[in-house]
């Protein structure tokens, strides 16, 4: 029988380890948070392979005396709180006075620290919770503290832990939340010895995300600053301007008390006040910074992560909820606002909203008008359904030799066509098809590598923050052979020379960059290169806007055969119907035989 023994800190501090760093960007997240506390403002973060091997976190703060270099080395050491009832208050960000300990319980740790009047700083060493050994050095007021071989100790953990990249992306797209979050701090972070990022400390929230995302985004925003006095709500920062949407949630930031959350509370009243203002399924970037009283919200619900509570949940979304709301209302449209969607003529119609990118170098739309014609009959492409109203069938497939399976009765309802078949009657959703006919194009000429390519009158220029511009170069060989021509020039800006006869010029821009985002959440595009492509064109088909508008009349029996010829007409390259047929059969159950 085993006895019951005290654990030694040694293991207490491992299983603490467990809780505190389940993985690298915990690491990173502790020491920048500690690092913020102390005062610096600069702040560089280094690491490699993830984060996995080596994390250095550097600061200019206010430093350690040897004694308290010393001390935050044990459990629960900390100089943030000293009783219980002091958590209410804290509005530092650590104060449990576990992370040092447990970090150095599963890692090769070395801490090199100096205190104003001390002229030597202190160097301490441990390796999986062992002290190795403890002296003077030479350096700066300020704290350097490494992290290497994280886990190594530890299988257990360390098998959990995801690929190079995986990680990687989880310590960049987080250490830029903590830069968003404190712009008068100076960061610079290196990846294996190259920058991902730097931005000096920024007089304003609109230039540390012009630094770090770019100009385009930052101008894609427009300042919130919304108090509620009585309940002590407080709602800053900088938010879409309406139109203004991206394919992913990963810059829609939320901030509660200047520290980055996961909050399904907050996030949810964001893309409420959005709603009507953008297209379904997109997501407006934003930066909104929360205050709120410390005792109405309980951000450690999870050591590890970055969820919240509120207290009033229902109250923090309806604040939320109207101050970006009536925010948005107030914007007037003007010039330099990203366009919004002009008014369609059909309610149910609710077209994809014009790309929501501020057009700096784009020619207008107007320009290419005399281009694409030209572009579509030279290359029948996929836009012929549209523009090419008398196109021959492009098939020399058995139904086009004799008359259409299905004869077109009339449009009905905008959307609509009603056929005749020798089975019944179809009707058919236009937009639903089109997107299916064009889709499968698409996917047929990424197969037999025969894209028919379309230049631009005016080349567009797209700035990309460091990291997108890292995704897209890797994938740009790939892409030219596809019917792009996208050069790199400049540190992230790319020229588009050229365009894949099926995307229409107008839709470039947002579509490259949805197109990047896809890269970045799958990785190489090369390795899965149908299914990728697959993916990219129904991006395609999707950025398409005002489809029903533009189908004309006279190119809908045309729809309807090449439908027919799609491997799957059934449904649009999103699971939507493309059709349905009610039987002569059914019409006889119905009203009767003959006679
Ligand atoms: P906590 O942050 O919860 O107090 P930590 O284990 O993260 O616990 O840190 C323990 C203590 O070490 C802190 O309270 C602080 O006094 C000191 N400390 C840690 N990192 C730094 C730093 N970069 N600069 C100055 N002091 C630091
Ligand atoms: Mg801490």
């Amino acid at each position: 029988m085993s006895s019951i023994r005290i654990l030694s800190d040694r293991v207490a501090n491992q299983i603490a380890a467990g809780e505190v760093i389940e993985r690298p960007v915990a690491v990173v997240k502790e020491l920048i948070e500690n690092s913020i506390d102390a005062g610096a403002t600069r702040i560089e973060v280094e690491f490699r392979n993830g984060g996995k091997s080596y994390i250095r976190i550097e600061d200019n703060g206010k430093g350690m005396s040897p004694d308290e270099a010393s001390l935050s080395l044990e459990r629960h050491a900390t100089s943030k709180i000293r009783e219980a009832s002091d958590l209410n208050e804290v509005s530092s960000f650590g104060f449990r006075g576990e992370a040092l300990p447990s970090i150095a319980s599963v890692s090769k740790f070395t801490m090199r620290t100096r205190t104003e009047g001390w002229d030597h700083g202190t160097e301490i060493l441990i390796n999986g919770g062992k002290l190795i050994e403890k002296k003077e050095c030479g350096m700066p007021i300020g704290t350097v503290i490494e992290v290497a071989n994280l886990f190594n100790s530890v299988p257990a953990r360390r098998k959990f832990l995801k690929t190079d990249p995986t990680e990687t992306a989880h310590i960049t797209y987080n250490t830029r939340l903590f830069a968003v979050a404190h712009p008068n701090v100076a960061f610079r972070v290196l990846e294996n010895g190259r920058t991902v990022f730097q931005s000096p400390a920024c007089e304003n929230l609109r230039d540390r995300i012009a630094e770090i995302w770019g100009r385009a985004l930052a101008d894609d925003l427009m300042p919130v600053d919304v108090t509620d006095a009585k309940r002590g709500f407080r709602l800053t920062g900088l938010t879409a301007k309406p139109g203004v949407g991206r394919s992913t949630r990963r810059e829609l930031v939320t901030l509660v008390n200047r520290r980055p959350v996961d909050s399904r509370t907050l996030g949810f009243a964001v893309l409420d006040a959005y709603h009507g203002r953008i297209q379904k399924g997109r997501y407006p970037p934003a930066f909104l910074f929360l205050e709120i009283q410390p005792q109405d919200v309980d951000v450690n619900v999870h050591p590890a992560k970055r969820e919240v509570r509120f207290r009033d949940d229902g109250a923090v979304r309806r604040f939320v909820l109207s101050a970006v709301a009536d925010t948005l209302a107030a914007a007037r449209p003007s010039a330099s606002q990203a366009p919004v969607e002009p008014p369609t003529q059909t309610e149910a119609i609710r077209p994809k909203p014009a790309p929501a990118i501020a057009q700096t170098t784009a020619p207008s739309p107007r320009s290419t008008s005399a281009l694409r014609p030209a572009a579509a009959t030279a290359t029948q492409p996929v836009a012929s359904v549209i523009s090419t109203p008398a196109a021959e069938p492009k098939k020399a497939a058995p139904a086009a030799a004799k008359a259409p399976e299905w004869q077109f009765i009339r449009r009905l309802k905008q959307r609509y066509a009603l056929f005749e078949t020798p089975r019944g009657l179809v009707m058919l959703h236009l937009r639903h098809a089109d997107q299916r006919v064009r889709f499968e194009r698409i996917c047929k000429d990424f197969k037999q590598e025969s894209v028919p390519s379309q230049r631009l009158l005016i080349p567009t220029t797209i700035e990309f923050e460091p990291l997108a511009s890292e995704a897209l170069n890797q994938q740009l060989d790939l892409l030219n052979q596809q019917g792009f021509e996208i050069e790199a020039f400049g540190r992230h800006f790319y020229r588009v020379g050229a365009l894949p006869a099926w995307l229409a010029e107008e839709q470039a821009e947002s579509f490259i960059r949805d197109l990047v985002d896809m890269i970045r959440q799958r990785g190489d595009l090369r390795k899965q290169s149908e299914i990728a492509w697959q993916a990219i064109a129904r991006l395609a088909v999707e950025g398409s806007h005002q489809r029903n508008d533009a189908i004309a009349d006279a190119s809908i029996q045309q729809l309807a055969n090449d439908l027919l010829t799609c491997e799957t007409p059934h449904t649009s390259p999103f699971g939507k119907p493309t059709f349905s047929e009610i039987s002569w059969n059914e019409w006889s159950r119905r009203l009767g035989g003959e006679g």
